[in-house]
């Protein structure tokens, strides 16, 4: 079969287990998420280009290496976009909401990014994620950030991640901050890298960032933001880890975590494990209060994180099983008006049932027991209630079925 069509390359399928892991991983952040009044939208998957060329920042690795941009039969540049930030705030400033603040959004949804693929990298991935538009207090951050960890939580992984939270500061903190940074990296240009030079030209910051191997060396003795931060700056900051340690969110305060995005500030932070090798971050944000107004909106403050489903979904113990449908089995071919009566009622009840589509009664039966449904009911004369763990029947009315059901 050498001509057998492949799945493109840094892409796969959700089939079998590996779809339980993924949905229960949306349910769960779904759930959670509504508890913190969050509300799912869903944004289209391909935007123009501009949307995320204008906003992440012409220096980031998404912008510079990673989009899928194409020219539709229009001749319009369309991206699929990479994250779902920039997407969440266009549709902020479209849909007239800048003016109803807050919006407090939560999404799910596929992302393109072109990457090497390997464990835990994919092409095609997929993210959950929150935005909380309008409240410039460091109170909103700490609640995005606590709907994240009440997640991971009941995800049951909390116990292998660890919470690294940083500041990037305010305009005036950061522009103090860049003077220092480029004082440090003009005086060692040379062991820059190539991309890092560049940086050093429009944007210092994105050095910390840098994964090449002779940059990591330099910016471990690169200055901190600590001692640049403007009062204000240093004010949010400590607001927020107030909120934090009252909402009981254990986190590591990490100088280095400044976000591969151009668009932050004030809070940067990141949710990281050991248990997947190089792919170790599962979640991450940060504020980012001039994008709205980058994106030609009015001046709307604020807050998101974004998480890799596929990460949480390795991290997870295995799903809980899905509760197999009621088996429903005529016993003969006379019987199977009345069997499909039965499926039907059952349905209607929202009691989950299925029926085999071929085979005697016998056949059915096992099948039945290999699904491994909790209960048969056969359906002949009479009615039969099997209960497929141990054996036990009853004959039963329509009425008695459904209570023994638990309808
Ligand atoms: P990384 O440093 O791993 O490249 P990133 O900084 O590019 O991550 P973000 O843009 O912040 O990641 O995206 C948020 C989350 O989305 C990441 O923490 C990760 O869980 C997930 N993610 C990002 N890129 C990929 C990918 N190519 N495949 C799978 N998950 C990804
Ligand atoms: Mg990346």
């Amino acid at each position: 079969m050498a001509n057998q069509l492949q799945p493109v390359r840094g892409t796969k399928d959700l089939i079998g287990e590996d779809a339980a892991r993924h949905f229960h991983v949306i349910e769960t952040a779904r759930r959670v998420t509504r508890l913190y009044g969050f509300c799912e939208w869903q944004t289209p998957i391909f935007e123009d280009t501009r949307v995320f060329s204008r906003t992440l920042g012409e220096t980031s690795d998404v912008v510079t290496k990673e989009m899928y941009s194409f020219e539709d039969r229009g001749g319009e540049s369309l991206t699929l976009r990479p994250e779902g930030t920039a997407g969440v705030c266009r549709a902020l400033i479209t849909g007239g909401l800048t003016q109803t603040l807050p919006q407090k959004v939560f999404y799910a949804g596929p992302m393109f990014r072109y990457e090497r693929p390997q464990k835990g990298r994919y092409r095609q991935f997929h993210q959950i994620g929150v935005e909380l538009l309008g409240p410039a207090s460091p109170l909103a951050d700490a609640e995005a950030i606590s709907a994240g960890w009440r997640i991971l939580n009941e995800l049951g992984i909390a116990k292998d991640v660890v919470l690294n939270i940083n500041t990037l500061g305010d305009a005036q903190s950061r522009a103090n901050y860049r003077d220092a940074l480029v004082a440090y990296f003009s005086a060692h240009a040379d062991e820059l890298s190539a991309d890092s030079k560049l940086r050093l030209e429009k944007n210092p910051l994105r050095i910390l960032d840098s994964k090449d191997e002779g940059d990591k060396a330099l910016v471990a003795n690169a200055p901190l933001i600590y001692a640049h931060l403007t009062q204000d700056a240093a004010a949010f900051y400590d607001g927020l880890k107030a909120a934090l340690t009252a909402f009981g969110v254990p986190f590591e305060e990490n100088p280095r975590i400044v976000r591969g995005l151009d668009y932050y500030n004030h809070t940067a932070f990141e949710f990281v494990t050991n248990a997947l090798g190089a792919q170790g971050t599962v979640m991450a944000g940060g504020r980012y209060d001039g994008l709205v107004e980058q994106m030609g909106g009015p001046n709307v403050p604020g807050i998101g994180w974004g998480a890799g489903i596929e990460r949480l979904a390795m991290l997870i113990a295995a799903p809980p099983a899905m509760v197999q449908p009621v088996a429903v089995i005529p016993m003969s071919r006379e019987a199977e008006g009345r069997a499909l009566e039965i499926l039907n009622l059952l349905r209607n009840r929202g009691i989950a049932a299925e029926t085999g589509y071929s085979g005697n009664a016998k056949k059915r039966l096992e099948r039945a027991n290999k699904s491994g449904a909790g209960f048969a009911v056969l359906v002949g004369g009479e009615i039969r209630l099997k209960n497929l763990a141990d054996g036990a029947q009853e004959d039963v009315t329509p009425e008695t079925l459904i209570e023994r059901l638990g309808a």
